[in-house]
This record gives C-alpha cells, structure tokens and sequence, in this order.
C-alpha cells in the first residue's frame, strides 16, 4: 500500500481551488493557501509531493514563492505546476527557468490537470526511490557511507548550536577472513547481513544512523548521546552480534562470530567535523583489535586534536 500524496494548490480565488479540489481530491491528500505568504507557511508545516502555484497573486506572487522555496532545503526538491490565465511563452519561461517542472493554463481542464499531476506524482516518487537507493547498502539495507558522511556533517552542524554530544561507534566482525574461507563468500555475505540486522536491534533511536562503513565494518552515529550512554550501546551491539550464534571455527577467540567496538564521544564545539568521531572511534576500535578482539573500547574526547589527547581514565575495556 502506498500512502496517498499530498497536494498544495494556492490560488487567490476560492472557485479555482474548488474547481482542482474537485479534480485531485479523490485521489490525493489535498491542502491550500490563498496567497504567497501562506503557500509558503503551509509547505514548510506539511511539506506536500507537489504545488499547483497560481502566478499571479497579491502580496508575493507565484514566481516569487516558487523562488523561495526552491532555495529551501527541505522543500527544493517538491515539484511545482504553476497554474495561471497567463498565456504567452514569456510567463511559461520565467516559470520554468525559476525550476518549475511543469506549466497548465486556466480555465483549468480536469482531465489534463489529474494526468500532469499524475506523472509528476510518480516522476517524483521514482526520483525519491532513487536517491534512497544511492545512501543505501544493497547487501544490509542500511545506510552507506555516502549517507554516514552527510549525516556526520549534519549533525555536528545542529549539535554545535547547542553544544550537544554525539557519540560514533565504529563496528568490526573479527576474523572475517577466516569466516569467508572456511564457509564461502556467500555464507560471508549472509553473516555481514545479520550482523548489520544485530545492530539494527541495538541502535534504536529515530535520530540514530546505522551504516556500513565498508566490508565488514560498520559506523553508528548517536546524536544527543553521551559516553555512559553510548557504551550501553556498544555492549548491546555485542550482546546482538553474540546472540546471532553464527559459528566461526577459523575464530581464536569465540566459537562464535564476534565484533571488536571502538567508540568516541565528544560534545560539538565550534571547528570539529565528523570525521574527528570516526578517526577516534576507529583508533579505539583499532586498540580492540591489538587487545584481543571481541571487546569494546572507548573514550571521550575534547576538541585538542587527538594525536594531543591521552584519556587512559576514559579508556573502558568492560570485555577485557
Ligand atoms: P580482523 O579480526 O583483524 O578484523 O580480521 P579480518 O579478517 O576480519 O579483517 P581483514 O580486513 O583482514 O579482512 C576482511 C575480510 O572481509 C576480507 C574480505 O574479503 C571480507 N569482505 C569484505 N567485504 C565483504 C563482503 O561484502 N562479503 C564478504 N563475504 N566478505 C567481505
Ligand atoms: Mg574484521
Ligand atoms: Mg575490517
């Protein structure tokens, strides 16, 4: 079941609302401004799949909207028909060179506005799809680096305004090598995709981000989480991953297939960036392996770059 699209129309005259209400409404949510200011105040709270925008309006018009919210970036990527009495090849160019996809004139047809609406309902959903599928890893289905790179910067950018902590937990299947070469790569993809699902049931928070890293390693981003909390995490990772129970004969150190966890805290300060998290997270998770594996070590970091920092107080090894 696909959820219903969401559908703007703005018009300064209630009879054209009424006349595309009555054309869209059965098959799509529908909502409605009556002037710029409001198309604008209503995009930004329900944030629709496409805005039929009338041009000319009192106050802020059509292409002065389509203006703003092209350059808003939760909204730049809705569709926008612009919808006027307007006819002349000027007006249709203004419009689509301000990024509108597409143009319909009034008296508005019923039939040619539902199928216009139609295809570019379903443009933009295959065009959704598509940038899912390029931050996602088709092995795991979860986020991939390209994803964890963009979130990481996000998120320090929102953090640092409040000078929130983020913690980053980097994930590495031990011995994996031996995995593939005792039971084959397929058998070594099947693992790789039930750890990422063992991590999926640690990592729960709406706000968090699984990732895969790369081949057998894995980042979490844990936004608003401090050290403590972020250690509870990493042992639930682990617990997760133990509790698959996937043999491992080439393993010296469990029958088991275990991870070894590195994790990083710091609170976001004016001039980190998050590849600061990662270079931390993967140096502690680095100490895990030379440790013994199937552990987690962590630490808690400030903004003196950390070939500065020394934290042997910070440093946990609860599986030593
Ligand atoms: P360590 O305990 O130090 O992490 O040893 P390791 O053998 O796990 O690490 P190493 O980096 O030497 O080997 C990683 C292995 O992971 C080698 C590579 O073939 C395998 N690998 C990487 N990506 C995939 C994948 O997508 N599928 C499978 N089946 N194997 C993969
Ligand atoms: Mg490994
Ligand atoms: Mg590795």
């Amino acid at each position: 079941m696909t959820e219903r699209a969401t559908i703007l129309i703005v018009d300064d005259e209630i009879s054209n609302i009424e006349i595309m209400n009555a054309a869209l409404e059965e098959q799509y949510e529908i909502c409605f401004a009556t002037s710029g200011e409001g198309a604008i105040k209503v995009a930004r709270s329900v944030l629709p799949d496409l805005i039929l925008l009338d041009v000319l309006m009192p106050g802020i018009d059509g292409y002065e909207v389509c203006r703003t919210i092209k350059a808003d970036q939760m909204l730049a990527d809705v569709p926008i028909i612009f919808t006027t009495a307007l006819d002349g090849q000027d007006s249709e160019a203004q419009g689509l060179a301000l990024g509108a996809i597409d143009y319909v004139t009034k008296p508005i047809d019923p039939l040619i506005l539902r199928a216009r609406v139609r295809n570019h309902i379903e443009l933009k959903r295959l065009r959704d799809q598509l940038a899912e599928l390029a931050v996602t890893d088709s092995l795991t289905g979860l986020s991939n680096r390209r994803r964890l790179e963009q979130t990481l910067s996000d998120e320090t950018a929102r953090l640092t305004r409040t000078g929130d902590w983020l913690s980053v937990i980097m994930v590495d299947i031990d011995f994996f090598k031996l995995f593939n070469d005792t039971y084959g790569h397929p058998v070594g993809d099947r693992c790789i995709a039930m750890v990422a699902s063992a991590l999926n049931r640690a990592v729960r928070r709406a706000s968090d981000l699984t990732a895969r890293y790369g081949g057998e390693e894995f980042a979490c981003v844990l936004p608003g989480t401090d050290f403590d909390a972020a250690m509870t995490v990493a042992k639930d990772i682990q617990a997760q991953v133990r509790s698959l129970g996937i043999p491992h004969e080439g393993s010296t150190v469990s029958s088991h297939v275990t991870v070894s966890v590195g994790v990083a805290t710091a609170r976001c300060e004016i001039g980190m960036d998050g590849n600061l998290w990662l270079k931390n997270a993967d140096r502690n998770l680095y100490s895990s392996k030379l440790a013994g594996r199937d552990r987690i070590i962590g630490h808690a970091f400030n903004a003196v770059p950390p070939t500065q920092y020394q934290s042997p107080e910070r440093a946990h090894q609860p599986q030593a």
